[in-house]
């Protein structure tokens, strides 16, 4: 096992996000293909917004399309706890050391006293920072002080990301940033660096988002005299118009696209895709197969354009590798309105296999074979016929079909050849072309424009609910 340890550390302030779900990808991919370690940290510090729903739906969500910690939140591991609510003794000891090196302070400003200052940097257009007033006080800690970090007055800070390359931040840039509320209440950056080191984590692999966070966190590193790790900041997730990802414009929750029947392969293939790529234009590709191909230097540094379409398209395709039992038992919560046999279910499940995007459209493709519709007598009669065209080819197809050879014990594509032969020598006879006959068919055994042709139709139907249909169909003459 290699040493690199990579960490996802989501906030349970929310929802699980999908482009949460794309960087706890990243790190597991980076952490597989290497033989690390993949550790999963819950950063809950905000109490107010953090919950036990959200937590528990980020761990669910994340487990569930296969990304399984290593080490963390669920598996325990040599570096727990793994909850920040659970290591404040933690961020208090290296707290203090900080403040007894004289590296942060106690600041007593009060909320109108920086609101002021704030306002003034405002007027002389300047940033907003902290002018640095309770630096040297050396009183007591009271009531509502808070610590602040002791940034260096010069200097620059210089770090090699992997995606993004050399980046240097002026340290004169950066202001006396506040770490903790109080002892026992370390801020983000703070408990971040301190997980980080006694969780011995290698890489840091998250959201641009944090690229603003950096150079702070390596100043807290430095002070406390340990070596930051690698970095690799992720490009943003845009929408089809490149505007940062959003809701208006897409869907955002993890467990949205669960909800419309996208599969965890489908999902874990189209994330990886946003932001890396394989160097050709391969697009399908199982975990293990990205696993194997993973790295961070194909890790691309412009957004990646989150295209529906192409999810879509990639569900389908992952669609059509599960087996007809697999795809049948996934369709059926989605298929409340289904009143057929195991039998004839799976039947049905095979025909529609090529024509799903989705498993939430299940019942759009499938209902006509649960029920017949209410359909309009013109619905049977097709392009280049009249009402005693369809009449005629139905009448017809309905001797047939009563006298079709035994088909429902035979598999596709055998009962679909024995039928075509079968009907085609019934259209040569009336001298019809194709579609003239058939179309009257298929539209009487599914009631509706759009369903799998006719053979496939009668294949699943079977002869008693075919000879029904078309029998119901000539009704309407
Ligand atoms: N907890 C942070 C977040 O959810 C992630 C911190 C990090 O990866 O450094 O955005």
């Amino acid at each position: 096992m290699s040493d690199i340890r990579v960490r996802m550390a989501p906030s349970p302030t929310g929802a699980l996000h999908i482009g949460t779900v794309r960087t706890a990808l990243f790190n597991y991919l980076y952490a597989k293909h290497v033989g690390g370690t993949y550790v999963l940290r819950i950063e809950d510090t905000d109490k107010t917004r953090s919950t036990v729903e959200f937590e528990e739906q980020i761990v669910q969500g994340l487990t569930d399309l296969g990304l399984v910690p290593d080490e963390g939140v669920g598996v325990g591991g040599p570096y727990g706890p793994y909850k920040q609510s659970e290591r404040v003794e933690i961020y208090h000891e290296y707290l203090q050391k900080l403040l007894d090196d004289g590296k942060a302070y106690y600041c007593y400003c009060t909320k109108d006293e920086l609101e002021a200052e704030r306002e003034r940097c405002e007027k002389e257009k300047l940033p907003p920072r902290y002018s640095g007033k309770c630096r040297e006080l050396t009183r007591e800690p009271a009531e509502g002080a808070v610590i602040r970090f002791k940034t260096p007055q010069t200097g620059e800070i210089s770090y090699e990301d992997t995606v993004r390359g050399k980046v240097t931040v002026q340290v004169k840039e950066l202001d006396d940033f506040v770490i903790a509320k109080n002892l026992d209440e370390a801020l983000y950056n703070f408990s971040v660096v301190i997980d980080d080191i006694t969780m011995k984590i290698t890489h840091v692999i998250r959201g641009e988002d944090h690229i603003s966070n950096t150079p702070k966190q390596i100043l807290i590193y430095q002070a406390l005299g340990f070596t930051p790790p690698q970095f690799a900041h992720l490009p943003l997730i845009l929408n089809e118009d490149r505007s940062k990802l959003s809701k208006r414009k897409n869907k955002v929750e993890f467990r949205d696209y669960l909800a419309q029947g996208y599969l965890p392969e489908a999902l874990v293939n189209f994330l990886a895709l946003l932001g890396w790529n394989p160097g050709d234009d391969r697009e399908i590709f199982s975990l293990p197969e990205i696993i194997k191909e993973f790295s961070l230097e194909r890790v691309q540094k412009s957004g990646a354009v989150f295209d529906i379409k192409k999810l879509n398209w990639m569900n389908g395709q992952w669609i059509r590798k599960l087996s007809i039992e697999e795809l049948a038992s996934k369709l059926k919560p989605f298929l409340q309105d289904n009143k057929l046999d195991e039998k004839t279910l799976k039947k049905a499940v095979q025909v529609t296999q090529s024509r799903l995007e989705k498993l939430a459209e299940a019942s759009e493709h499938m209902h006509f074979f649960f029920e017949l519709p209410v359909y309009e007598k013109s619905l049977l009669i097709g392009k280049n016929m009249d009402e005693a065209l369809a009449k005629l080819a139905l009448e017809k197809s309905l001797e047939l079909v009563r006298e079709l050879p035994d088909w429902e014990a035979l598999e596709l594509p055998a009962a679909e050849e024995m039928m075509k032969t079968e009907f085609l020598k019934l259209i040569e006879k009336l001298n019809l072309k194709t579609g003239q006959v058939l179309w009257p068919v298929r539209a009487a055994l599914s009631g509706t424009s759009f369903s799998p042709g006719a053979f496939e139709m009668l294949w699943v139907l079977g002869r008693e609910e075919s000879v029904g249909r078309l029998e119901s169909a000539l009704g309407k003459f």
